[in-house]
């Protein structure tokens, strides 16, 4: 980037911060976003937007009953505010939180364990994850894959909590739910719910859950390769065909058991699922995983390609992100790219995570080009974020609930909290027991949003749910681990934290953190964008404070040469 375009980008930084009138507070942001999961859970669970419901007298329980041929299926995340449960909902949610973690873990804090005591030595958003990797070990037995539980009909038939509706008979929702399997497709979803337990396999603390996540998600992957077809498997009642093409599940699946098992198979796996695949022309969503695909490929090996086509799969995703960027409004919201006018929120998450994968291959050195748009990436993906969190057009955030602005209502039953089935002028206008954290639906259209939670359509602006927030959650995971990170959040420091430099952009100071295992190294170096050496920092320890108030404004490289390798990470000083 010349000097020119960079003095451009800071100026509209500087700009772009006159919309706010106090500071973000993105750390509770994703305290909320990621507790939101916890309004999810269904079954035995600990569900808080249960729990804490003092009006709730019967059990603090859902769905106990959910079983396949006898098989335990309680437990999991009910869809959106409704209580069904979906596999390519609850998977996607869970390979984006779970990627998030892997990508930027010093996003995430332990400031609780699983039902909301003291930390317990595990990122909450591990805690939550595993009420989902749970779920995601019982639900393949015996060659049957169970993708769909509870019938849409009969769930919205009655605008209760979840736990009142468990006590209502089987037609209004209630035990014992209809769980759909299929013995001959869902491979999609399963190859989703394999990427989640070989993600978890690598993070999660405890190594006797880890070894078992990593077994089923063998499991799970091995049906997916032999089960393609995906007739009959979309529960068509809600969520038609979506994106038919399923080679980007599949090969980020085969990407990540890569990771986590190094064994060559499933990197062969994966590279043969991309060949003839070129980009994947839509934003993110339960359909589509192909940005985070191109990610963890790109990961694996820098100059992978997709055959004899057209480029490598880090130009499939530049061109995604071209996209994102060409068509975005002042807000950073990308409006003509979206075909759906539903969860319009929900794409632009997925917009602003794709920016962040993007940034993230160029900061740390795994690409390198001579169009770097890294710097625009995250500015957008900031002000993506920025427009979730109320910086918008309409004034009032998208998070219900953030700042304790309840303002914008979201169509979830276990947050308003009654159990009286009200009608729908009642649903519009009565208080919420819960700020619960969930990002709603958004606009249908630029400029207009209506925050009726029932009246002809306009529920798909109020809607929100697990496919929601995760996105939204990933997104945000790159800006609080460059402005306010939790290093002791994350109990092993691994490749991708042993370089941590924040806040970044930076000025006056500069935090620059180094993995405990690699204090036998000697220095660092900071380069500027012409390759000179500005700086050297000897006697460097596990947490140092750096004064860059000699650094003109501008790019530069902090390189840290260990015995084994050389890490590069990007500083921007303003
Ligand atoms: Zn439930």
């Amino acid at each position: 980037m010349n000097t020119k375009a960079f003095l451009t980008i800071s100026i509209s930084l500087v700009a772009f911060n006159l919309f706010a009138t106090e500071p973000i507070d993105y750390s509770q942001a994703m305290r909320m976003g990621v507790k939101f999961f916890g309004g999810q859970r269904c079954g035995n669970t600990h569900n808080w937007l249960l729990i804490d419901n003092t009006n709730i007298t019967v059990s603090k329980t859902c769905h106990l009953e959910d079983k396949y041929k006898g098989i335990d299926l309680s437990g999991g995340w009910h869809d959106c505010g409704d209580h069904i449960k979906v596999a390519h909902t609850m998977g996607y949610a869970a390979v984006c939180l779970l990627s998030a973690y892997d990508i930027w873990p010093t996003a995430f804090e332990d400031k609780h364990s699983q039902t909301y005591g003291a930390p317990n030595g595990v990122a909450d958003v591990l805690d939550e994850a595993k009420v989902a990797t749970d779920f995601f070990m019982k639900s393949l037995n015996n060659g049957e894959f169970v993708y769909y539980i509870g019938r849409g009909g009969e769930d919205h038939r009655n605008w209760v909590t979840s736990a009142y509706q468990s006590t209502l008979t089987k037609s209004e929702g209630g035990n014992p739910r209809e769980c759909t399997a299929t013995s001959t497709g869902g491979g999609w979803q399963a190859m989703n719910y394999a990427s989640a337990l070989a993600l978890m396999s690598i993070h999660y603390p405890n190594a006797t859950y880890a070894t078992q996540c990593l077994a089923k998600a063998k499991e799970l992957y091995v049906y997916a390769q032999n089960h393609r077809s995906t007739n009959g498997v979309y529960c068509d009642e809600f969520y038609g065909t979506g994106n038919s093409n399923i080679k980007d599940e599949y090969a980020l699946a085969g990407a990540i058991m890569y990771k986590a098992t190094g064994e060559l198979k499933y990197k062969t796996d994966a590279t043969n699922e991309v060949m003839g695949l070129w980009e994947s022309n839509s934003p993110m969503a339960w359909d589509t995983v192909a940005d985070l695909m191109y990610y963890y490929m790109v990961k694996m090996d820098p100059n992978i390609n997709n055959g004899n086509q057209s480029g490598t799969l880090f130009s499939f995703l530049v061109k995604n992100t071209d996209k994102i960027m060409v068509n975005a409004n002042s807000y950073g919201i990308p409006w003509k790219w979206f075909s759906s006018k539903w969860g319009t929120n929900k794409l632009a998450s997925g917009c602003a995570l794709s920016l962040a994968l993007y940034a993230k291959l160029i900061d740390d050195g795994v690409v390198s080009t001579n169009n770097d748009k890294s710097t625009e990436a995250l500015i957008q993906n900031e002000k993506i974020i920025n427009y979730m969190l109320g910086v918008n057009e309409f004034g009032h955030p998208f998070i219900h609930g953030f700042k304790d602005d309840m303002t914008y209502r979201i169509h979830h039953r276990n947050a308003m909290g009654r159990d009286d089935n009200p009608p729908s002028d009642v649903k519009n206008t009565t208080p919420f027991k819960f700020a619960c954290g969930g990002l709603i639906g958004g606009p249908t259209e630029e400029g207009k949003f209506h925050n009726l939670i029932e009246d002809g359509t306009f529920f798909m602006e109020t809607e929100g749910g697990c496919d929601y927030n995760a996105p939204f959650v990933a997104a945000l995971a790159n800006i609080v681990a460059r402005k306010t990170p939790f290093p002791t959040a994350t109990s092993i420091l691994k490749e991708q934290t042993d370089l941590l430099i924040y806040p970044n952009p930076a000025k006056g100071t500069v935090q620059i953190d180094i993995n405990s295992e690699r204090s036998e190294e000697n220095g660092l170096e900071i380069i500027n964008l012409k390759g000179q050496l500005v700086k050297t920092v000897t006697n460097i320890h596990n947490s140092n404070t750096l004064n860059i108030n000699d650094l003109k404004a501008g790019i530069y490289f902090i390189k840290l040469k260990t015995s084994t390798q050389t890490i590069t990470k990007k500083l921007v000083v303003l």
